[in-house]
């Protein structure tokens, strides 16, 4: 029988996890598959760990990976990932908000073949600015970066063992999921699914992580920023050259006429804010090479009941 390995991060989820289980569970019993369900405790500071500790003392089912502090979702997944043994995984939140019921239909999809099986969720319940603004922000991703990201379409996912092998390969420390899904290529098939609304316990993601998040979706994937300066300083400096001729052509003619203060002070300031925006974009990309070449581990174990379980 294929085994299927279930990841799960959660931080600060302690009233969601046993339900998490039990759905999962439910789910499973009728389907001819072996599942090991792995929770990863992303350096929780409530009864997070105590919940899947009781769990696994109990279900042989049930492993987990506690790391040594919070190290966000994306590191939560890969230490997940890393450990797990399956033909084939799901990546699923501990919130309920990945709805278990589709369970069914990721690992029909990996049966027909496909490497990764997405559930794409609609936006219902999300407020009209927000799905506005992710719109906006979609949009105009997938015309500066070289990578399709789809709206909808998160962590939410079954790999095949070949898909999972290729995200292990991609060791880079600045993680931008979606990215790297896409990026690592493979067969994929979508299904859909409503929307749904966290259970219990509350979101992690506040105004400014979301921008952040987006952020990095824009600069992980592509060097086009740098390209966007380069072609705007080029444009600038092709104006203001016409400029220059312009006036200086004027003023042979009818000698000087103003003072020019205006136009002076306006050529700086445009000037200033081409380079600022220039020089923070290259800022950007230096700050992510910094991060990769300290080649830092994107998680720490701090205990586990993963088999494979070997560093310490
Ligand atoms: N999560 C995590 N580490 C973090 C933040 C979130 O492991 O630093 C987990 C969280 O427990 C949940 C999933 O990631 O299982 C999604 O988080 P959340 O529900 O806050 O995101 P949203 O659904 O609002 O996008
Ligand atoms: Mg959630």
């Amino acid at each position: 029988m294929k085994l299927i390995s279930i990841v799960v991060p959660a931080y600060n989820e302690e009233a969601n996890i046993l339900s998490m289980y039990e759905k999962l569970v439910q789910e499973f019993h009728p389907l001819p598959y072996e599942y090991e369900i792995m929770f990863i405790n992303d350096g929780s500071s409530d009864g997070t760990l105590q919940e899947i500790l009781k769990l696994a003392k109990t279900h042989a089912d049930v492993k987990y990976i506690s790391l040594t502090r919070n190290f966000g979702k994306e590191s939560a997944i890969l230490a997940g990932l890393h450990r797990i043994k399956g033909d084939a995984a799901i990546l699923m939140d501990s919130d309920l908000q990945h709805p278990p019921e589709l369970i069914g239909q990721l690992i029909d999809g990996f049966e027909e073949g496909f490497h990764q099986v997405v559930a794409k969720r609609s936006r219902t319940g999300d407020s009209k600015l927000r799905s506005f603004l992710s719109s906006l922000y979609y949009k105009f991703v997938n015309s500066v970066t070289d990578v399709d990201f789809v709206d909808g379409e998160g962590d939410f996912r079954l790999l095949s063992r070949k898909a999972i092998n290729s995200i292990l390969l991609l060791s880079e420390s600045n993680r931008f999921s979606k990215g790297l899904y896409s990026w690592i290529g493979l067969s994929k098939k979508i299904i859909s699914y409503e929307n749904v609304q966290r259970v219990a316990g509350t979101s992690k993601w506040s105004f400014w992580s979301l921008v952040n998040y987006g952020i990095d979706g824009i600069i992980s994937f592509n060097l086009k920023p740098l390209r966007v300066c380069f072609y705007t300083g080029f444009l600038v400096l092709l104006l203001s050259l016409i400029y220059i001729g312009v006036t200086f052509y004027e003023i042979l003619k009818e000698g000087v006429g103003a003072p020019g203060y205006f136009t002076t002070i306006t050529a700086i300031l445009f000037l200033g804010g081409i380079q600022l925006i220039s020089l923070g974009v290259i800022g950007e990309y230096i700050g992510r090479i910094y991060n990769e070449t300290k080649r830092r581990p994107n998680f720490l174990i701090d205990i586990s009941n993963a088999d494979d379980y070997d560093e310490s």
